[in-house]
């Protein structure tokens, strides 16, 4: 597995791949330590990941040099994300238990009760561009509720995927309680079909996430997927603009782009269509592209060459289809996976633009004559992650959030992900949930105890 900075395009290492026997061992010594696990308190738990969340601290400037080197997130945000990692792990530490205690229920027993046990070893399949996030995540809500997990990550960040297994370690959790399998995504079904394997969660594209739930489906395991979005943003006629375009420019240019619930598709009322536009164009325009180390630096690569390759197609298309380019979508001059980001106007369905995911930084600009063409406007996708409404009338926010289909909406805001609130989508945007109550109780067997 290579690790190749995009800031260069250079080969930073090269890391061996786990045989087929070094997997059967981690699996079956992750499996082994289930039981001994599962029974350990909430306490002991919680205490492990408040050291972890110790340890992330410390390391946050290690540990973000090494995600912006391999993925090309700018220097701030990896900081950021590791920040988020270690609130996270402090949080489930303290409310993993509260989340799963016993419910008891009135019913024809004496006592009827409903408890939360885990389910065992979970598979986790995570994606590169938010590398330490996405598997804390899952993580942390997982493992507090008494799981064991192996860790199959993206290709592209095999230096990350050890790092967290180390940091599990270093923080004394049991040994193999959390391990990373170094595997190509062709050997995950294997994984899936092993019988110690209890259940799989994935984030990532569509297709990855319909041959995960297929090999699952097979072996009646549960799944979690957390794909892909096509988020709309609106723009309504009473929006306040200003704020519109910095929440447009921050939730857009976020992660270079690269974020499923970043917006894609800026819906915006004609009666506000060209102050919208002309200040998208300053606030872009304005932002410093270049090395991600570099703590000034707003705009940095892209992940992977072909991802630019896959962006560059979807933005020429999308013209050659009749969009208007008002700003960027060019390769800057130099080394490296750089994008400038482009605006594009007048995007109408059968674009590219419109109809996919473009995951990089683009922006649709979609125009709409009154609310209820932006809500049929915002609905017209395969999609349903999240989504944005700017009005300054709150009750009206909310009667258009109500009829937006998505598994998160955001009136005069940024779509975030928050580990008090549950995150997932709806349509092709996968099922279940991470975060919050709902989130860890994805991985227990939810059991029903009824005494007569
Ligand atoms: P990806 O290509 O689907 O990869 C994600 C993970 O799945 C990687 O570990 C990858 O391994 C593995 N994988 C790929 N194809 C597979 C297959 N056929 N069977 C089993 N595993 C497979 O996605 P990505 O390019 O890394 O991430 C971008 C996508 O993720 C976007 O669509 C984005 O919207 C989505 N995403 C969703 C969320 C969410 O919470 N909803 C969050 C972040 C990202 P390899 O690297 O070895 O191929």
């Amino acid at each position: 597995m290579k690790s190749i900075n995009p800031a260069t395009n250079q080969l930073l290492k090269e890391y061996p791949e786990h045989t087929a026997g070094e997997i059967e061992s981690i699996i079956e010594k992750v499996h082994g330590t289930r039981e001994n696990w599962s029974e350990t308190s909430f306490r002991l738990r919680g205490d492990l990941f408040r050291k972890l969340a110790t340890l992330l601290r410390a390391d946050k400037e290690k540990l973000a040099i090494l995600m912006t080197s391999e993925m090309g997130k700018i220097i701030r945000e990896s900081q950021a994300e590791i920040e988020k990692c270690a609130g996270t792990c402090d949080y489930y530490a303290e409310h993993a238990e509260s989340m799963l205690k016993d419910q008891v229920v009135a019913s024809d027993a004496s006592r009827s009760l409903i408890a939360f046990e885990p389910l065992g070893l979970i598979l986790a399949v995570m994606p590169w561009n938010f590398p330490f996030w996405q598997v804390f995540r899952f993580a942390a809500p997982s493992l507090m509720a008494g799981n064991v997990a192996v860790l199959k990550h993206a290709s592209n960040v095999p230096g990350c995927a050890l790092a967290i297994e180390e940091l599990f370690k270093d923080a004394g959790f049991p040994e193999n309680v959390f391990r990373t399998l170094m595997i190509p995504s062709s050997m995950v079904s294997s994984v899936i079909r092993h019988p110690a394997v209890k259940a799989v969660t994935l984030t990532g594209s569509g297709p990855a996430g319909s041959s995960v739930a297929s090999a699952a489906a097979k072996e009646i395991k549960k799944a979690v997927l957390e794909l892909g979005g096509s988020d709309p943003l609106i723009v309504l006629e009473d929006a306040d603009v200003v704020k519109a375009v910095q929440t447009s420019l921050s939730s857009r240019m976020f992660n270079q782009g690269q974020t499923c619930i970043s917006s894609k598709r800026f819906i915006v009322d004609e009666k506000v269509l060209e102050k919208f536009t002309s200040g998208l164009i300053a606030a872009v325009s304005a932002l410093k592209i270049g090395n991600p180390m570099d703590p000034t630096t707003q705009v940095g690569p892209l992940a992977r060459p072909d991802l630019v390759d896959d962006l560059e197609k979807q933005v020429n298309g999308s013209i050659k289809a009749g969009a208007s380019l008002l700003y960027g979508g060019t390769r800057p001059d130099g080394p490296g996976s750089y994008y400038l980001p482009a605006i594009l106007g007048n995007v109408k369905k059968g674009m590219p633009a419109y109809n996919e995911e473009t995951f990089g930084p683009v922006f649709s600009i979609i125009t709409v004559k009154s609310e209820e063409e932006a809500i049929a406007v915002a609905n017209d996708t395969e999609f349903g992650l999240a989504g944005t409404v700017f009005t300054k009338d709150l009750a009206r926010g909310e009667r258009v959030a109500r009829k937006i289909e998505a598994g998160a909406i955001f009136v005069n805001g940024m779509v975030k992900s928050d580990p008090r609130l549950p995150f997932g989508g709806i349509k092709k945007s996968g099922y279940g949930r991470e975060l919050a109550e709902y989130g860890i109780r994805e991985f227990v067997n939810i059991k029903t105890i009824w005494i007569g």
